[in-house]
């Protein structure tokens, strides 16, 4: 068993799409471990997303991530991580797989409808960044 980090971003909450994508992941038999919403600060989201600090994209990323409401999960399952991320699809819509959720849902590379952690590495540093041991429910 396997967990990963899952957002539903700004532009999904705002257009009332959350209850398709968490359909979405249920159908696809992950165990939502835990799971909030939330509204990042800018501060907040540069901390997130350090591993990008310095990037071109990475000021107009973290204002995007903090314009609004955000829905955080705890995905759990066999090969969370990686499963995750075929299902989200590429980071660019216009380049994701059918059937994924970036090519249904995502607008452009930036405003991609969904996150999810590239690594074990970065499972373990995006989960407790978000979540205390209280708040799991597996
Ligand atoms: P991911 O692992 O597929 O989410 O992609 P990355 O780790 O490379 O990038 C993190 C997030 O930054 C993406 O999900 C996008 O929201 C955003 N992003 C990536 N590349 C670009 C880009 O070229 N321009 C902009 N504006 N945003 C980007």
């Amino acid at each position: 068993m396997e967990r990963t980090l899952a957002i539903i971003k700004p532009e999904v909450v705002e257009r009332g799409d959350v209850g398709k994508i968490i359909t979405r992941i249920e159908e696809e038999n992950f165990k939502i471990a835990a799971m909030k919403m939330l509204r990042l600060t800018k501060a907040q989201a540069e901390g997130f997303y350090h591993v990008h600090r310095g990037k071109f994209f990475f000021d107009e990323l973290t204002t995007y991530m903090s314009s609004g409401p955000v829905v955080v999960m705890v995905l759990e399952g066999e090969n969370a991580i990686r499963r995750w991320r075929q299902i989200m699809g590429a980071t660019d819509p216009a380049k994701a797989e059918e059937g994924s959720i970036r090519k249904e849902f995502g607008t452009d590379i930036q405003r991609n409808a969904v996150h999810g952690s590239d690594s074990q590495e970065s499972a373990a540093f995006e989960i407790g960044y978000f979540f205390a041991g209280m708040e799991f429910h597996a």
